[in-house]
């Protein structure tokens, strides 16, 4: 029998990919040889943190096993936490399958350690639209504003720098805690990278030295060979469906920092007297083990593709955010097509890319904790995760698109290509 010859650029042809968009991708590519060492360079840096840690911890076999009911003495479920707290250079963490999901984590962080009459200052605008109903900057039922805690924001200047100016003002006898938002979210301003975090909290705590500071690092880990612990937040929070769970946490969320600010956190997720204690990681761990091994060089791919987009799309003349040449510091994308037709039809075309679901068409929908309709592309293995190749839009001014992810470069260049081509298909764009 023949042995039977494919190149890849006809595997691209069989899977919908023309020559056109095949051609325009090579050529962007070319360009990027040199960022993308220096994305593998962080990688394995930070391979090496993560693995180091688990050495240092002593991982073993033992600890990939689970724990039922109570979850007393559970080893493995100790030992992760270890291996979090040495990784993000804290004093403890809480790194648990019942914190259900990234919000989850950041109300948790917020409605443990603040009290009522306490006062919370958000210095970089405003937080991602599921903290609106946390913090009750939406009227919201169990909000921190229930609980006679306060809110005060201070925006970004027009430039995108600190408002120091305003957030001294802010800073009041009531603040007790400072959250900031490393990630723009469904936003068009910068995402904040590690050194700048650190600038505005050192700014906070010479006006303010006991005020908490906790940022929110969903889309952040692994991004840079820092993380804001290192530069001196008081709290760090995210998802284990984004980057640190590597694709392979099916849930859960982390916190990690000061002792006491962490154990405040899990009296609450658990309840008072129990804290850490309990709490059974069910048949998880191994999971959560191996998705954070991998996770440095799964934020990479993710990386990549989010630069390879930028590029695309800038070349396109279409404003994305951060632009082709400009550092990173989290996995998004945001390009604006300024049209409803565009973010559907590049969110189709990330579906149509996915491993699961790809037969299906995504369709805007009212979601929950949004204010208004949006757009979802995810053919994950795990429903929801966006450290999977995945796209969503809110079908609201100026219409963006926010992508992220992809578990391997391969499969993230696919999925961008993809996108080019059913907005090349829908006549939206032309090449
Ligand atoms: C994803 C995200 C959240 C919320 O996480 P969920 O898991 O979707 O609840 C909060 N903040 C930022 C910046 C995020 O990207």
């Amino acid at each position: 029998m023949m042995e039977q010859k494919c190149t890849t650029k006809q595997m691209y042809t069989e899977m919908g990919i023309s020559e056109e968009v095949y051609e325009y991708g090579r050529r962007i590519l070319e360009q990027l040889k040199v960022r993308f060492d220096e994305i593998d360079g962080v990688a394995e840096f930070n391979q090496l943190k993560v693995l180091k840690a688990m050495q240092e911890c002593q991982v073993s076999e033992a600890c990939l096993l689970g724990t039922t009911g109570y979850g007393y003495n559970d080893l493995g479920r100790d030992t992760l936490e270890s291996v979090y707290a040495k990784v993000f250079h804290t004093e403890d963490a809480l790194v648990r399958p019942q914190i259900t999901c990234g919000t989850h984590a950041l109300a948790l962080a917020l409605m443990s350690n603040l009290r009522p009459g306490d006062e919370l200052l958000s210095p970089v605008g405003k937080p991602y639209d599921t903290l609106e109903e946390v913090i009750g900057i939406r009227p919201s039922k169990g909000s921190l504003a229930e609980y006679g805690v306060t809110y005060r924001q201070v925006d970004l200047l027009p430039d995108g720098t600190f408002d120091y100016e305003n957030i001294k003002k802010a800073i009041n006898d009531k603040t007790r805690m400072v959250t900031i938002q490393r990630s723009k979210g469904y936003q068009t301003r910068p995402t904040l990278s590690v050194d700048r975090i650190g600038e505005l909290i050192a700014f906070i705590k010479q006006i303010k030295p006991e005020v908490i500071c906790m940022v929110d690092n969903c889309y952040g880990e692994f991004v840079e060979t820092k993380e804001p612990s290192d530069a001196g937040a008081d709290l760090v929070v995210g998802s284990l469906i984004k980057n640190p769970g590597g694709g392979l946490a099916p849930i859960g969320g982390y916190i990690v920092g000061r002792k006491e600010c962490v154990e405040n956190a899990a009296y609450r997720l658990t309840s008072p007297g129990l804290g850490k204690e309990v709490g059974a990681s069910l048949g998880i761990l191994s999971q959560f083990y191996q998705g954070f091994f991998q996770a440095p060089t799964v934020t990479a791919a993710a990386l990549k593709g989010a630069i390879f987009a930028a590029n695309i799309y800038e070349s396109l003349g279409f404003s994305v955010v951060p632009d082709s040449r400009e550092s990173r510091h989290d996995i998004i994308q945001a390009v604006t097509f300024g049209t409803p037709e565009g973010v559907i039809a590049f969110c189709e075309g990330i579906q149509a890319a996915a491993p699961v679901d790809s037969h299906v068409t995504p369709e805007p929908w009212d979601m929950p904790g949004y204010d208004a309709k949006v757009i979802m592309a995810a053919g994950a293995f795990v429903s929801g995760s966006s450290i999977e190749l995945s796209a969503d839009g809110p079908i609201k001014e100026p219409y963006a698109v926010y992508f992220q992810g992809g578990l391997t470069w391969p499969h993230a260049k696919f999925g961008i290509l993809k996108s080019l081509q059913t907005l090349c298909d829908k006549r939206v764009i032309t090449l």
